[in-house]
């Protein structure tokens, strides 16, 4: 059932705690964020002064890319393949596990640390070529860096600062002007054009300090179905799924606005704030919500309330030495429910 109808909101959140890092564990930072017994809860601090939040699912250090996958995408899929937009965020400081999650290991899909992205094409192609009479999957990926997008599947260098237009055609959606959307037949296609598309996320994180951990990766999946209705017609859907690996929260304090530090140095994450003040827009149901603020939430209006479906995956460390990151983005987390 549409969660719209049942008045619900379309919006869950869930925890990702990864275990300790080498760093960490080097360091002796302690764990001092744990899971319970009950999948929902989620404990930081020792037992006195412990703290208690509650999301829609907790995964604790132990849990799987595979458990992940189950609980939090495959539904999705079915969503996209009614004909509906769905978006997938990961959200959290950086090496949290944002990218693991959303990527993981590319290089085969029974590797155990293949992430969301893999996953999602293997099962959404399986699922395609057993039930659908015919079907095309087009994907997209984008870069969006100081408010500036770029292509990252355009062998073109130059393609970046690409301006975003209306689609007339269709109220509250944006075109990206010159994207490529690559046609793909099969999941190891999508598996090659994601790397040739990481990879260069990563150059131009090496070259450029921090872009990486600045940027927010779009991947963008459209799967247009025809099918013919036992009354002789032709029924035409069209889903997409959205995988966003954002930037960093590293410079977002707990109030939900950039911390001070972030301020003098100039860098401010408009899409990243801008997000936020969409989400709690959407939880609240208020009158205005205000996508036209960053670029962001301008892409992937079509797919953020209505009815569509959104999941945000808060990626945290249960290390001590984070801690402060950490409570800020379970803040952040816990306001979009
Ligand atoms: P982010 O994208 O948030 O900056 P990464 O995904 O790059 O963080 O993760 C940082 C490091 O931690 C990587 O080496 C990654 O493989 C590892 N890592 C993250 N999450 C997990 C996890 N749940 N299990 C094992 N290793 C993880
Ligand atoms: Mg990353």
């Amino acid at each position: 059932m549409a969660a719209s109808d049942s008045g619900e909101t379309n919006i869950t959140v869930v925890v990702r705690l990864r275990p300790r890092n080498q760093k960490e564990i080097r360091e002796n930072s302690p764990a001092c964020i744990h899971t319970t017994t009950n999948r929902r809860e989620l404990v930081v601090g020792d037992s006195i002064t412990a703290k208690s939040y509650t999301f829609d699912r907790v995964f604790g250090p132990e849990s799987t890319q595979n458990t992940i996958f189950n609980e939090v995408v495959s539904g999705m899929l079915n969503e996209v393949l009614m004909g509906f937009n769905c978006t997938i965020f990961a959200y959290g400081q950086t090496g949290t596990g944002k990218t693991y999650t959303m990527e993981g290991d590319l290089a085969s899909e029974y590797s155990p640390d293949a992430g969301i992205i893999p996953r999602a094409l293997y099962s959404l192609f399986d699922t395609l070529d057993s039930e659908k009479a015919e079907y095309s999957v087009r994907v997209s990926f984008v870069e969006l860096y100081n408010e500036e997008i770029k292509d990252l599947l355009s062998s073109d260098e130059d393609k970046k600062g690409l301006k975003l237009f209306e689609d007339s055609s269709r109220k509250g959606s944006v075109i990206i002007q010159g994207l490529e959307e690559i046609l793909v037949k099969s999941a190891r296609d999508v598996i090659s054009v994601l790397q040739l598309g990481s990879g260069r996320r990563q150059t131009a994180a090496t070259k450029m300090n921090q872009v990486s951990s600045r940027s927010h990766g779009i991947f963008s999946v459209t799967v247009h179905t025809k099918e013919n209705t036992p009354e002789g017609e032709e029924l035409l859907k069209v889903g997409k799924l959205n995988l966003v690996d954002l930037a960093g929260s590293e410079n977002i304090g707990r109030s939900g606005a950039e911390n001070k530090r972030a301020k003098e140095a100039g860098v401010i994450n408009t899409s990243l704030l801008t997000l936020g003040r969409v989400i709690n827009a959407l939880v609240e149901r208020s009158q205005h919500i205000p996508y036209r603020e960053s670029k962001l939430t301008r892409i992937l209006r079509d797919s953020l309330g209505g009815r569509t479906k959104t999941c945000i995956i808060a990626a945290v460390s249960p290390a001590k030495c984070n801690i402060e990151e950490s409570l800020s983005t379970l803040d952040y987390a816990h306001r979009a429910k």
